[in-house]
């Protein structure tokens, strides 16, 4: 299943995204919130609607979390390409909810930065609520569907801080969709591409992350609880760098689309 939450009539909802004739739609619009279905999203009620060229809908930011969390250097030659070793265990810390930003909409590079870095990642979208998700069990049911995500990134805070909440959570530094889909699969390895005018710089595979998705949500899940609709970002292979004003950032997931995003200066 695919959905989307989109503005129609000046108004927010949320939209099954159909193939039809080989080009995406939104079919019917869904009367509840996936993520509030407790994972049983067959019986999610439906409602009929003009179809909508998936091309030509206003987008919103497909989920509304209650936190974003996010994986620090979780594949092997993005460590390396920042000079950092390879952790021993998951690297964690969050980008805040106020950050979230739709599709197409702009990514403003703060005044208060001299470096806005782009991070394609695979996005994890929580189905169901979890802590102390046990060694040995498996965490797919908790795990209503996945996005791409882009953790933009103030390079210089980052380093300059030594805290990152500042360097990841200016308003506009986390651009999430274009929908949340389920039917793909990272343990199998889905590629995560990310473009800036076109132009190739990260091509990694979700089968080359160094802590697999059952170790990301047991590490995460015996500090906190994880809710319905929150946000796991899976850290971002190699090839970051920066953007300025003017240049449009694509991230691509195999299996879920694009999500694209242009790069203003804060005015
Ligand atoms: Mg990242």
């Amino acid at each position: 299943m695919k959905y989307c939450r989109f503005q129609l009539d000046s108004q927010a909802h949320y939209g099954l995204v159909e193939s039809v004739a080989g080009k995406d739609e939104i079919t019917r619009l869904l009367l509840r919130p996936p993520e509030q279905m407790g994972g049983d999203i067959e019986d999610l009620p439906t409602k009929r609607m003009d179809r909508l060229p998936f091309a030509e809908a206003r987008l919103l930011a497909p989920v509304r979390p209650s936190k974003i969390v996010c994986v620090g250097r979780n594949y092997r030659e993005h460590a390396a390409e920042l000079g950092n070793e390879v952790p021993a265990e998951p690297l964690i810390f969050f980008k805040p909810p106020s950050s979230l930003l739709a599709p197409e909409q702009q990514i403003r590079r703060p005044k208060l930065s001299q470096r806005v870095d782009y991070e394609g990642e695979l996005a994890v979208v929580v189905g169901r609520k979890c802590y102390k998700a046990g060694p040995d069990e498996d965490v797919r049911p908790y795990i209503l569907g996945y996005s791409c995500l882009n953790d933009v990134t103030a390079r210089d805070l980052q380093k300059s801080d030594g805290q990152w909440t500042r360097a990841k959570g200016f308003d506009t530094f986390c651009p999430v969709g274009p929908l949340v889909t389920d039917e793909i699969d990272p343990w199998a390895g889905v590629s995560v591409e990310t473009r800036v005018n076109g132009e190739t710089r990260q091509q990694g595979n979700t089968r080359d992350f160094i802590f697999p998705l059952e170790v990301v949500v047991r590490h995460i899940t015996q500090v906190m609880t994880l809710f319905p609709g929150d946000l796991i970002a899976t850290g971002t292979p190699k090839g970051v760098g920066p953007v300025v004003a003017g240049e449009v950032i694509e991230v691509s997931v195999e299996g879920v689309g694009t999500l694209r995003n242009p790069v203003v200066d804060e005015q």
